[in-house]
């Protein structure tokens, strides 16, 4: 299923079977060069399918962009645990549908992904963690993982190898917070989705208390380009330590939105004129929010930005999830702010107390000052809130929420102010502490 018409300037590297026929079906996978990466993998040693990731350059795709070669170089091979291989398929940063399409449109890309993984670590089962609001494609990826039982691509004795590897999708419920790897693992357990305290991390203590390597939808549909056309020509598509592609979900006020799968390091404001179409009616670019909610926003006058993990952090933001919200000179940042924080105080899952009472604290005295009812002191206050939850939350949630808060009080005050009262008289009920 397409969304959106292709861009010419798109680099079609993950996204290459979209919109072919039955794209689906192992057939087509099989007659468009489906498994030569992982019949490359096989004749590799494990550390040699390592080594050809670290040197892609591949970066994980669900948002912290931590190197995914040596993401996998941490899992204990010599541990006589059973080793697991998990996608994190919960897709639920607001702004981010990338996930969706590469899975609707091409099940098999990811199999292969967690097959070559699985032939690095030695992993010998592998689960798919979906969200629950994905049911339809659920079932794609079940016939998917049928199909290649079938066909000899699951199981015991894969193509012959030797290898044997089973894949089980899993369906989460909707909580953000079970996009969170380690809240994730302890949802797969089947226990509720909070977070772990870490160390140690997943490729040492994953799922059921195993060696895993946990990734992203995006980051395993990369695998098999790595080994099929050779980590050079995929590290070589981006900017140094940047490699490969990154499908961009564009949103807002574009006249084109849809998700374009783009070089690494392409450049923003190129997105939102060429690929994006530019914005509607003819209007104006006011802000960006370059990578899902969680991130600072950006000013239009700072767009002029390579979209690759290093210049995206340099401008004080983040690529995160490839979310890019685009947002016109008739965007109320104030109200922005607020429907952010909203949702993040929906999905703060209560363990800690600064993530629990603040977005609390910050929805309330937020809409406080969207509704016109705001004191001079709340803009200091807002920001005061969002600073002390920044770095002192159990999970990223917290960050998560006051990342995008700070930004917009910090780039927008002008907003904030405008929104307050001039006067307030004695006695307004306006005056009473919110609570
Ligand atoms: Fe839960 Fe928020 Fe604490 Fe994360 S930061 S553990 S979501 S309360």
């Amino acid at each position: 299923m397409l969304y959106n018409e292709p861009s010419p300037l798109e680099v079609k590297i993950l996204t290459r079977r979209f919109g072919l026929e039955n794209s689906q079906s192992l057939d087509t996978y099989l007659a468009t060069d489906g498994f030569a990466g992982f019949r490359k993998a096989l004749d590799m040693t494990p550390d040699q399918v390592i080594d050809e990731v670290k040197a892609s350059n591949l970066r994980g795709r669900g948002g912290a962009g931590f190197p995914a070669g040596m993401k996998w170089g941490f899992v204990p091979r010599d541990s006589p645990k059973p080793k697991y291989i998990v996608v994190n398929a919960d897709e639920g940063e607001p702004g981010t549908c990338k996930d969706r399409v590469l899975m609707e449109n091409d099940p098999h890309q990811l199999i292969e992904g967690m097959l070559i993984a699985a032939r690095a670590v030695g992993a010998q089962a592998g689960y798919i963690y979906i969200r629950g609001e994905y049911r339809y494609i659920i079932d794609i990826m079940d016939r998917a993982i049928a199909e290649e039982y079938e066909r000899g691509y699951l199981g015991r004795n894969i193509l012959g190898s030797g290898m044997d590897f089973d894949v089980y999708t899993h369906t989460g419920a909707g909580s953000y917070e079970c996009g969170e790897e380690s809240a994730l693992l302890e949802s797969l357990e089947g226990k509720r989705g909070q977070p772990r305290i870490r160390p140690p991390f997943p490729a040492v203590a994953g799922a059921f208390q195993c060696p895993t390597v946990l990734n992203n939808v995006e980051t395993f549909c990369a695998v098999p380009a790595i080994f099929r056309d050779g980590a050079a020509a995929f590290a070589d598509l981006g900017p140094p330590r940047n490699g490969g592609t990154r499908l961009f979900a564009l949103s807002g006020h574009i006249n084109k939105p849809g998700v374009y799968e783009l070089p690494m390091g392409f450049n923003l404001l190129r997105m939102i004129q060429e690929v994006g179409g530019g914005i509607r009616g003819g209007g104006k670019l006011k802000a960006v929010i370059p990578g899902g909610s969680s991130c600072p926003v950006l000013r239009a006058e700072e767009c002029d930005l390579s979209m690759d993990f290093d210049s995206v952090a340099k401008a004080g933001s983040m690529l995160g999830s490839g979310g890019v919200i685009v947002m016109d000179e008739t965007t109320d940042m104030v109200k922005l702010a607020v429907r952010i924080m909203q949702f993040y105080q929906h999905e703060s899952c209560g363990w800690c107390v600064p993530c629990r009472e603040g977005t609390l604290w910050l929805e309330k005295v937020l809409t406080r000052v969207d509704n016109g009812g705001g004191r001079p002191s709340d803009i200091n206050l807002i920001d005061e809130l969002a600073r002390n939850m920044l770095g002192r939350t159990f999970c990223p949630l917290g960050d998560a929420a006051a990342m995008p808060t700070i930004s917009l009080v910090q780039k927008f005050r002008d907003e904030f102010e405008e929104r307050l009262p001039k006067s307030v008289p004695a006695g307004d009920p306006r005056l009473v502490v919110v609570g």
